[in-house]
């Protein structure tokens, strides 16, 4: 049985190559199958969609097309908001919390950077990961689509760049966290949140270059680790001020495409 299926202009770039400039598909299939698994057949994970329409209707990821359907797919709304409930996705988060995957490692470390609650297991399995991230409540981020595509995960985002500064302004822009972040405030080694410690309470841990040119600290108490701002720092909050300046271009292209 044949539908049309068209995909909006900013999900067309996950298309392949000789589907990417379609306004629209015509698209058999083989036996009635839900509409999450005719998206996901063009490789566009359903973590990406942000409503669907039949001949007009919104419908879930569950709906079963009928002959000559026409299906319009959009992506979410820029900035994705996780904490609010919507047809597709009726289970709101009760806060930003993610779960990055060992592909894009070190945006891991950026967002830990900008104090975003984050989670990291480098030696889980895909399907655990993606148990992880319906028990802790997390949004997935990755640029493995088979990741993305399973079904109990609900919130997530494919990751389009290569460059790990590429990638912050990415997530910075499309959960709008552009106001949000609370740079160096959390371990970059294990999330946690910092506490300030007083030098007088830790000298003994400290070189003798740190100890003369530096007086605030901050300490985790999970790990035990000791923080100061340094030529690390220096080095990280430029990484920061560009990811926040592609970050403002890009949400104009974006705004522009609604
Ligand atoms: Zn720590």
């Amino acid at each position: 049985m044949e539908i049309d299926i068209s995909f909006h202009a900013m999900l067309r770039p996950l298309l392949t190559t000789s589907l990417r400039h379609q306004e629209t598909i015509a698209h058999n299939i083989g036996r009635r199958t839900s509409i999450k698994d005719v998206i996901e057949s063009f490789d566009i994970p359903h973590t990406e969609i942000g409503s669907i329409l039949v001949n007009g209707n919104a419908v879930d990821f569950s709906w079963l097309p009928y002959p000559g359907d026409h299906i319009q797919v959009s992506p979410l709304g820029i900035p994705v908001d996780p904490c609010r409930a919507s047809l597709l996705r009726p289970n709101p988060f009760p806060h930003l919390r993610f779960l990055v995957d060992v592909n894009v490692a070190k945006l891991r470390t950026y967002l830990h950077m900008i104090g975003m609650d984050t989670l990291y297991e480098p030696d889980l399995t895909d399907s655990e990961l993606a148990r992880l991230a319906v028990q802790k409540q997390c949004i997935v981020l990755s640029r493995d689509r088979g990741l993305l595509r399973r079904k109990i995960i609900d919130h997530g985002h494919l990751i389009r760049s290569q460059n790990p500064t590429k990638q912050l302004a990415e997530v910075l822009t499309y959960y709008g966290l552009q106001n949000k972040i609370n740079p160096f405030s959390r371990c970059i080694h294990c999330n946690n949140v910092l506490q300030p410690i007083a030098k007088k309470d830790i000298l003994n841990n400290l070189e003798p270059l740190t100890k003369k040119y530096y007086d605030d600290f901050s300490h985790c108490r999970a790990c035990n680790r000791i923080y100061w701002p340094g030529s690390h720092r220096e080095g990280m909050e430029q990484t920061l001020k560009r990811a926040l300046q592609i970050s403002q271009e890009w949400s104009g292209v974006y705004s522009s495409l609604k």
